[in-house]
């Protein structure tokens, strides 16, 4: 018999761990305690998903991830409950309902990852780009190329496009609209109309509630009566001037006739509405929404209208997955105190020359890489994000002598050259620089841990600049 053959054939379930053939599958079994980290090295996740809220911590908890080795890993359900939850029912690979299904997974788990080697993993500049290429890089990866809205309760506009949305808290979904309005804007994304819909001009919530109010003291504590005109006497009143306690005739208040047909001795021209609030009678109502997220009440015409589309990837969103995503807007640019990467090469260039000319020189070139900064990005939001930006730069400025500059090359990285500096020194400079922006990130952003790395090298005179930083910024990466 073919040994491979008969190695494949055969699971094997141990720890958590359940292999075949050469596959290693990760087995996380209901509410159990689970580091993402234990991943690393397995080619596939089994997930036990028979309760809803712990099926979808763990699909966040991978797809949130800012490293493409957990973000991207496929994610099998078993033991899974019909959900109406788009983040559960669109970021998994599959459903198994017992081990014995576990062969049919492994060519899913081969597929995606012959997929994820063709990814470009070069971190774009902005801050839209980076969440945007992590939703190019999964969708190139799972082969799809529509990014779908689906109605979820559990987002604050009520829709989702799960890819995307994941990187989200669900109160903060807005945001995935704005990222897609810029997605279309640099042609990553083609819109198709899908539906309309209307937020709350306070919080961008669009869990309204939409009631007829009185238009003098806006109450809804109003009711509604047919107006009667009785043509005898032309007299004209609300229905209820018509009855009397004992039958269902109804007689005239003013001639005291009785009201026979409809449309021969009487008619309903309209309805009237009275207040019970204030006791008045009035015509129209006025229609008000009122936020079921900050109480807020608004007049329907200042509700925010947004459309809600159903994005195809254009060519360039196609290519962004493997070619690397290139975008017109530059998040970082005029960040006081810092210079483009562009203009950092120039400049150190001239050190070099004026390294060659003075051999006792020594100077060094730092690179920093903030690698979960954009969990925090996310959560404070575009304005905030580009104070701590300035905040951070200013921290790193303060370690540094006047004459050295920062290139600001992302949100998440960048190069300190560090003149006249000798390795020893530089690198207790790059600790220093590292620990005091751990530090203030703890204490202003709810003890969040900040993950830094750094590298440094000595400035070399045989070497282009442009080759040396590359090989920093590569040694960094791996
Ligand atoms: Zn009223
Ligand atoms: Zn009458
Ligand atoms: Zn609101």
């Amino acid at each position: 018999m073919d040994t491979k053959k008969e190695n494949e054939s055969k699971i094997e379930a141990k720890d958590g761990r359940i292999s075949y053939g050469n596959l290693l599958f990760y087995y996380i079994e209901n509410n159990s305690s689970f580091r993402i980290e234990e991943l690393m090295g397995y080619d596939a996740l089994i997930l036990d998903a028979r309760d809803h809220d712990f099926t979808r911590l763990i699909i966040k908890r991978i797809r949130t991830h800012y490293n493409p080795e957990f973000y991207l890993k496929p994610v099998f359900l078993l033991n899974v409950k019909p959900t109406k939850d788009p983040l559960i029912n669109h970021l998994h690979d599959g459903i198994i309902y017992s081990f014995d299904q576990v062969p049919e997974l492994a060519n899913i788990v081969r597929q995606i990852f012959l997929l994820t080697t063709q990814l470009d993993y070069n971190l774009p500049n902005s801050f839209q780009a980076q969440t945007m290429k992590k939703v190019f890089n999964f969708m190139h990866t799972r082969e799809t190329k529509t990014l779908r809205p689906h109605i979820d309760v559990n987002s604050i506009v009520g829709y989702t496009y799960p890819e995307l949305s994941v990187s989200f808290d669900d109160r903060e979904e807005a945001q995935t609209l704005d990222i897609l309005e810029w997605a279309e804007k640099e042609g990553l994304i083609w819109p198709d109309f899908h539906e309309r819909i209307y937020l709350c001009n306070n919080c961008s919530s669009g869990f309204l509630s939409y009631r007829e109010v009185c238009p003098h003291c806006q109450s809804s504590n109003a009711k509604s009566e047919d107006l009667v005109h009785h043509f005898p006497c032309a007299y004209i009143g609300p229905i209820s001037d018509f009855r009397n306690p004992v039958d269902n005739t109804l007689s005239c208040p003013k001639c005291s006739k009785t009201l026979r047909h409809i449309g021969v001795d009487y008619d309903k021209p309209s309805v009237i509405n009275h207040c019970n609030n204030c006791d008045n009678n009035f015509q129209d109502f006025y229609v008000k929404a009122k936020c079921l997220s900050c109480e807020q009440d608004i007049e329907v015409q200042y509700l925010i209208p947004k459309t809600i589309y159903l994005f195809k990837l254009t060519k360039k969103g196609r290519s962004a997955a493997v070619n690397g995503l290139f975008t017109a807007s530059q998040e970082v640019e005029d960040i006081f105190g810092t210079i483009r990467p562009e203009v950092m090469k120039v400049m150190l260039h001239y050190e070099v020359e004026r390294m060659r000319k003075n051999s006792a020189l020594k100077s060094s070139v730092a690179v920093f890489h903030l690698e979960n900064i954009y969990e925090l990005y996310n959560r404070i939001g575009a304005k905030s994000r580009k104070n701590l930006i300035i905040e951070l730069m200013n921290l790193v400025r303060e370690n540094i002598r006047p004459s050295d500059y920062i290139g600001l090359e992302s949100a998440a990285t960048f190069y300190v050259s560090m003149i006249d500096t000798d390795p020893a020194a530089a690198a207790a400079t790059a600790n220093n620089i590292e620990r005091s922006m751990q530090t203030a990130i703890h204490k202003n952003f709810s003890a969040f841990e900040a993950s830094i790395r750094h590298h440094i090298e000595p400035l070399q005179i045989g070497t282009p600049v442009d080759a040396q930083l590359q090989l920093l910024a590569k040694e960094l990466f791996n």
